[in-house]
This record gives C-alpha cells, sequence and structure tokens, in this order.
C-alpha cells in the first residue's frame, strides 16, 4: 500500500461526499426481517496487508451478510474436495439474476457458478455430504479465519427467508431432478438459508476476507486457508460473477473481486493489498448496494488501487 496516502481521511471524504447525495433505491423486503433493517445505515472498513484498519460510519454494527456466505462455503467446500467440485458446478457469469432458473433447463442442472443460488446450494450439498455437521462446521470455520468466536447465525433471518423461499425451494428441486443434489432438499434448503443469514460487521467482513489477500495468511492456529492457486481462482469467481447481472460493470467501474448480497454488503479485494467491507440497505435494480457501489468506485478511483 502507498504509504503517502491517508486512508482514514480517504474514505472520511467518499463517506460524506456519498453521504450527501441522495441515497437511492429499495433495501431488500422480500425477506421480512431484511425490511426492518434502517436503509440509512452506512459503513466502511478496509484492512491493509500491513495490518492496519480504518472505519467510519456503521462498520462495527452487524448485518446480514446474505450472498457474501457464499464465497466462504465455496472456499471452505474447496479447501476440503479440491478441484472436484467442478464437476458439479460452472465457472462462467450468469448473466442472469442471482435466482433465475432458465439457464438450469438447458444446463442439465449444472448451475452456471457457485456464487447464484443454484450454485451455492450444490455447495452446500456437497458440504452436507462430506462433513458431520455442515452448520457447525462452516460456522467454525468462518470464526476461525476471522480470530473471532462471535460470529453467528441469525435464526430469525433464516426461518423469515425459508417462510417465504418457494424460488429457492423450486431452484433446490429442480437440480435434484437433476441427480446434481445428492441430499434431500430440505436439508439442504435448510443450510443454505443458515449460511445466508451469517450476521456480520463490515470490519469483521474485512479481516475474514484477508485469506484472498495475502498469501502469507494463516489462522491463529497457524494453518493456512487456501493456497495460493486456490486463492486465484476464489478471486477469479468473484471477479466475474459476484455481483448478479452487474458483474462486468462493478468490473468496470470498480476493478477489483467482490460479493455483494441481498442485504446491502459488499466486500471487495485487491490481492497483495487490501481488503474493504460496505454495507448500505439500499439496493440498486440488480440487487447490489447502491452505495456500496458508488463508495467503491470512488475509492478505486482516487486511490488508483484497483487491480486494472
Ligand atoms: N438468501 C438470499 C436468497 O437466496 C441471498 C441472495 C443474495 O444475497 O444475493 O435470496
Amino acid at each position: 500500500m502507498s504509504n503517502e496516502i491517508n486512508y482514514q481521511e480517504v474514505i472520511n471524504d467518499i463517506y460524506r461526499d456519498v453521504s450527501d447525495k441522495e441515497n437511492i433505491g429499495q433495501a431488500a423486503s422480500y425477506i421480512p426481517e431484511l425490511a426492518k433493517i434502517d436503509p440509512e445505515k452506512f459503513g466502511v472498513c478496509l484492512k491493509t496487508v500491513e495490518n492496519q484498519e480504518f472505519g467510519v460510519g456503521d462498520w462495527q454494527t452487524k448485518f446480514s451478510i446474505q450472498s457474501i456466505a457464499k464465497v466462504l462455503s465455496l472456499s471452505l467446500t474447496y479447501k476440503i474436495l479440491g478441484d472436484s467440485i467442478w464437476d458439479r458446478v460452472g465457472v462462467e457469469p450468469s448473466g442472469n439474476p442471482f435466482n433465475s432458473l432458465i439457464q438450469l433447463e438447458t444446463d442439465h442442472g449444472i448451475p452456471r457458478n457457485p456464487l447464484i443460488n443454484g450454485g451455492a446450494m450444490v455447495i452446500c450439498d456437497l458440504l452436507i455430504s462430506h462433513t458431520e455437521n455442515a452448520c457447525a462446521e462452516f460456522l467454525q470455520f468462518i470464526r476461525k479465519i476471522c480470530s473471532n468466536s462471535d460470529i453467528n447465525y441469525s435464526t430469525a433471518i433464516a426461518e423469515s427467508e425459508k417462510s417465504v423461499g418457494y424460488r429457492n425451494i423450486a431452484l433446490c428441486n429442480f437440480i435434484k431432478s437433476f441427480d446434481n443434489i445428492k441430499n434431500p432438499p430440505n436439508e439442504v434448503l435448510d443450510f443454505y438459508f443458515h449460511m445466508c443469514s451469517i450476521e456480520m460487521t463490515c470490519q469483521e467482513l474485512a479481516r475474514t476476507f484477508m485469506f484472498l489477500v495475502d498469501d502469507n495468511f494463516k489462522t491463529r492456529e497457524n494453518e493456512p486457508v487456501l493456497n495460493i492457486s486456490q486463492a486465484k481462482r476464489i478471486n477469479a469467481i468473484m471477479q466475474t460473477c459476484g455481483f448478479y447481472d452487474e458483474s462486468g460493470e462493478f468490473s468496470f467501474k470498480v476493478g477489483l473481486p467482490g460479493k455483494s448480497g441481498v442485504g446491502g454488503g459488499i466486500i471487495a479485494v485487491h490481492p497483495g493489498k487490501y481488503s474493504i467491507a460496505v454495507w448500505s440497505p439500499k439496493l440498486n435494480n440488480k440487487g447490489n448496494s447502491y452505495r456500496g457501489m458508488n463508495f467503491l468506485e470512488s475509492f478505486t478511483t482516487k486511490t488508483k488501487l484497483s487491480i486494472f
């Protein structure tokens, strides 16, 4: 990272500029529990590979990370099973909304990538098949990489999503009909909804994702998370598939691998340099945080710290 840049000042300035503009979009309300969140929340945390941390706004408030968790379940599955996972899920951008059923028919139940809902369900299915207790081991994995035992599922959010999750239930059963889900769909969906319900702060997210920034990252127990080649591949998938059918736009404007969630969070990483988490619940029409995208576009433009 450049020593000449005052990162705290940079994020404070961008935060003020973005806050001064109208906050456009709609917070996700299709999950009833998410509709209760104050849509004006706004937080940012930047963590550098030199272990410096900068935060502004609501950066220490927990929120529902939703689809951001898909990167973490993918990473754990990749760690356990290696390249065999790519027989069950692709690595192509979908160009479709995250919960689309259309491509699955022509692709014979092999989801385009692990960051859309169908792909994340196949990953959940793999974790259920290869762990004693997927829910417990997944949580343990996140707590370890974040060195923080205060990370939890939100049962209220998981139950709330389950109560209205008709499309996800359809997706899971549809993939099962192609035999690309091996466990009972109810079990897979239960884990999927729990996985999406994880709550974290921007600070916790920025810390957690350092395993995709720092080649030398080790947990407190001195264990690496992924090898360098695996981390490269996860970053490549985030770069091309991390923002639903707005992945090209995010790459174009921000120029970092990242992942968003319908809770309004975005995590982005600059391999070798930093991770940055932004949270603002109002989403644009593609389902990505309106302020989050604007903040990150300004950040990489002002600091010239994008990967391109
Ligand atoms: N749990 C959400 C769903 O399946 C995740 C969506 C997201 O964050 O993209 O609808």
